[in-house]
């Protein structure tokens, strides 16, 4: 039998980058616009030669975070787990909630790092160590709130690419949405399916009106209509709508979770490992909904393939997942990472090296060094 790493393994070091990453053209959604995306990475350093890697990509209208304000708190947290065992990830994790309990995305970089490292110790594929098996994981493409011309073209992109989903953003003008909505249909025909994401953008009465024009249109599910606090308005939604109603910014922790399901909110949630603090409360979650028999969604912000790869791997490992939103990477070109998932249409793919499978290319880390934190 071969020895444990187990018990003499500590951090050593961990390195804090900020990493940006430019888009072609400003996303807007109900409640922010963004052009790029401004990350933070996270490096942990062990004694035994094992690094894991993180990052954090948050969006400050929903979580409260900004890159300046994770880095920051990445320097506070990085005093609460040098020194620790990195193996053991819920203790690390609880700590850091402790901490810092309302910093979830930069929490999320950490503990993506700490399971890096230890389904790396355990010579595994990440799904693989959380316990789950190779399945397909099918994604969306989501299209940005914009004029119908321009959702057309880009729908008819989307399908030309091979995917059977689009997602779109809605909840600023309940008529152009509704002109954008029929745009996407006419052009992608009856066969795709349509989810929409109103990203708290509408009061209850607006929502129900809204989605009721909607229903002619076959829309697979809506995500939060309402201001994530109103967890009352989220439910006279379900109640008044055809469309399935997903919660998103109303379920951070696993008590939202569980307060969605007791008070029979919505019928869906979508589990975000950066509204979450990361794969360790996201298991909760996953969990709770398997109990309460409500099926969840993967999503994403705007993360590289190394954070998107992470997500992939979470979502294999959790059959309650059954939606799965994972573009954040698609299209990304020059990217600088190495490793991780692959698009293959529709198909996002990890790959089985042990751990995440997905790290910044070195030289790009070396370009790095004078932001380091
Ligand atoms: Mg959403």
């Amino acid at each position: 039998m071969e020895k444990s790493l187990y018990p003499t393994m500590k951090i050593d070091e961990i390195n804090i980058y900020p990493f940006n990453i430019e888009t072609e053209e400003i996303f807007k959604i109900a409640t922010m616009s963004l052009s790029g995306a401004k990350n933070v990475l996270v490096e942990i350093k062990t004694n035994q030669g094992l690094t894991g890697w993180g990052e954090a990509c948050s969006f400050r209208a929903i979580v409260g975070e900004t890159q300046q304000i994770n880095l920051a708190a990445a320097v506070e947290l990085r005093e609460a787990l040098l020194g620790k065992n990195p193996l053991e990830v819920v203790a690390r994790t609880e700590e850091m909630e402790a901490w810092l309990p309302y910093n979830t995305t930069i929490r999320s970089a950490f503990d993506m790092a700490l399971y890096d490292i230890a389904s790396q110790a355990a010579g595994l594929p990440l799904y693989v160590y959380l316990g789950g098996t190779r399945r397909p994981v099918e994604t969306d493409l989501t299209i940005g709130i914009g004029t119908p011309e321009e959702a057309s073209e880009k729908a008819k992109k989307i399908l030309k690419k091979g995917f059977k989903m689009i997602k779109t953003k809605v909840g600023i003008s309940i008529e152009d949405d509704l002109k954008r909505l029929r745009a996407i249909r006419e052009a992608v025909g009856s066969e795709i399916k349509i989810r929409i994401d109103a990203n708290q953008g509408w009061d209850r009465v607006t929502a129900v009106q809204c989605l009721t024009s909607y229903e002619e249109l076959d829309i697979e599910f809506c995500e939060q209509p309402v201001r994530a606090r109103d967890f009352e308005g989220l439910k006279y939604v379900s109640d008044h709508t055809k469309i399935p109603i997903m919660a998103d910014e109303s379920v951070f922790s696993p008590w939202d979770a569980l307060k969605i399901i007791h008070t029979k909110a919505a019928p869906l949630i979508n589990i975000k490992l950066s509204k979450s603090g990361g794969i360790s409360a996201g298991l909760k979650i996953a969990h709770i909904a398997q109990a309460g028999y409500i099926s969840c969604m993967t999503g994403c912000m705007s993360e590289s393939g190394l954070a998107n790869t992470a997500f992939t791997h979470f979502a294999m490992a959790n059959s309650i997942v059954k939606y799965f939103d994972l573009d954040a990477n698609e299209g990304h070109v020059n990217e600088p990472i190495v490793g991780g998932v692959v698009f293959d249409k529709g198909q996002v793919i990890v790959p089985d090296t042990p751990g995440i499978g997905a790290k910044p290319e070195p030289d790009f880390i070396k370009d790095l060094q004078k932001e380091k934190r």
